[in-house]
């Protein structure tokens, strides 16, 4: 061997080799794991549906719902759920929360296309709802994909539909429809392509009768929906309805080493830090899954991160132990568990490709997110990245460290910096994704299996 091989390999970063450095066994272990989150990705569009999904699994593993005030003794498994839209799991350790607690925290909404709440119309002869986006998309991608209606409408007597509609085959889905490129010659930048006020939803044509009545589509429409869920249009103020893609979640690749669905951003980190809860007996530190609402919009609300609902749960267990809610918290670390960017190769030049993350290089550590000058963000410190770095390497975890694109180009922010504002040591930890915030985006199952090894080894 020459002097300088031998010096590359001792003191310059290793090559990136992908799959390459996965063993069989571990691809396997991937594979395995990946079928669990695909059932889980495809009952669980919103954040609604996850909290619902994730309280039965955790239900069947032996968690019990939090008790204010009781005494809880280590490998105690309980939940806590904040409006049916977040929830929290939570594995007693062995010193509680004497040492602080350690946290996965990922959210489980994603972007999606809301009802206004009044949306039902007429038009050109055909029924359609007004809708207002949630979330970061380029508008262009969700026109003429189908989608599927999720949510609850609460009724004047306070009783409440839930409803879950197109996700069958042989269920009706909906469509937002497109000017054809006929008639489409204008060059718009791709911002301005798609007007949001055109993102109406299409549902039906056929009218009531064929009386002189106004309105007869959109009156049939109601009437079908009054028939199904003793709804009226009144109903829709008192309502939280979204359309998501009706793809279901898809194997990706003649070698299949991929997924593709619908809201990996970031049920592709909720998942594996549920199950890295689920798989935790008695740990150390008391240990905490938590999944948030919101974040999509900024996190803001009683159900976002920004909410006090999970510094009030830790102030709840500290006290149970005899300890000082903030106390424990100063002494808590975190996994902001969120996905990142991964190079794609078709744009690249968005790209700094010495410092952003890539399919098959295992789970991402994102120091800092935010934008510009790196503003808006928690700049995990040397200490806490050494700290994590030596974890994963102890775990035989593959990492990558990613930055979301090149500076000044655009930016993201994540759950992190509230975390760190509760003075809890943080970092971004999570999958690589292509095509973020699209209808339907690809992340690969070594990367999802190498999270779920993060969370565990955090806790364990
Ligand atoms: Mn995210
Ligand atoms: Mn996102």
């Amino acid at each position: 061997m020459s002097n300088a091989k031998e010096l590359r390999e001792k003191l310059m970063m290793k090559e990136r080799k992908g799959a390459a450095t996965f063993s069989p066994e571990t691809l396997k272990e991937a594979d395995d794991f990946a079928a669990g989150y695909k059932t889980f990705l495809d009952n669980a569009r919103t954040e609604r549906e996850a909290v619902a999904y994730v309280k039965k699994l955790a239900e069947d593993n032996g968690f019990v719902p939090f008790e204010q005030d009781k005494q809880y003794n280590p490998g105690d498994r309980i939940y806590i759920i904040n409006r049916e839209k977040a929830i929290g799991l939570a594995v007693i350790g062995k010193n509680g929360t004497a040492n602080g607690v350690r946290l996965a925290i990922a959210h489980i909404d994603s972007p999606r296309i809301d009802l206004k709440p009044n949306p039902l119309y007429q038009d050109g002869g055909l029924g359609l709802l007004k809708s207002h986006y949630y979330g970061g998309i380029k508008k262009y991608q969700w026109t003429t994909v189908p989608l599927a209606l999720h949510g609850r409408v609460v009724k004047l007597d306070g009783t409440t539909v839930d409803i879950r509609l197109g996700e069958n085959d042989d269920e009706e889905c909906f469509i937002i429809t497109d000017l054809l490129p006929h008639l489409d010659k204008e060059d718009k930048p791709v911002r301005k392509a798609i007007d949001p006020e055109n993102m109406n939803i299409l549902i039906g044509s056929y009218p009531f009768d064929d009386s002189d009545e106004k309105d007869l589509i959109a009156l049939n429409i109601m009437k079908l929906l009054n028939d199904r869920y003793g709804i009226t249009e009144d109903d829709f103020l008192s309502a939280e309805l979204n359309f998501c893609p009706a793809y279901k979640t898809r194997d990706i690749g003649f070698d299949r080493s991929m997924i593709g669905g619908y809201g990996h951003d970031d049920k592709c980190c909720a998942y594996p830090s549920v199950m890295a809860a689920i798989d935790t007996k008695v740990p150390d530190c008391t240990c905490i899954t938590y999944l948030t609402d919101k974040e999509e919009t900024g996190s803001d609300g009683n159900t976002g991160m920004q909410s006090d609902f999970l510094r009030y749960f830790i102030y709840d267990l500290a006290k149970a132990d005899g300890n000082e809610g903030y106390r424990v918290l100063s002494k808590s670390k975190c996994l902001s568990a969120d996905v990142n960017a991964a190079f794609d190769p078709s744009y690249a030049s968005a790209y700094e490709q010495k410092n952003c993350s890539y399919v098959n290089e295992g789970v991402v550590i994102s120091k800092y997110t935010g934008h510009g000058g790196k503003y808006d963000t928690s700049d995990a410190s040397a200490e806490f990245m050494g700290e994590i770095r030596a974890m994963l390497e102890r775990d035989g975890v593959k990492w990558q460290i990613g930055e979301l694109g090149k500076v000044d180009v655009g930016g993201g922010g994540t759950i992190a910096k509230y975390v760190a504002n509760m003075n809890v040591d943080v970092v971004d930890l999570g999958v690589a994704v292509l095509n973020m915030h699209a209808p339907m985006e690809v992340i690969s199952k070594p990367d999802l299996y190498m999270a779920y090894k993060a969370f565990y080894g955090l806790f364990n």
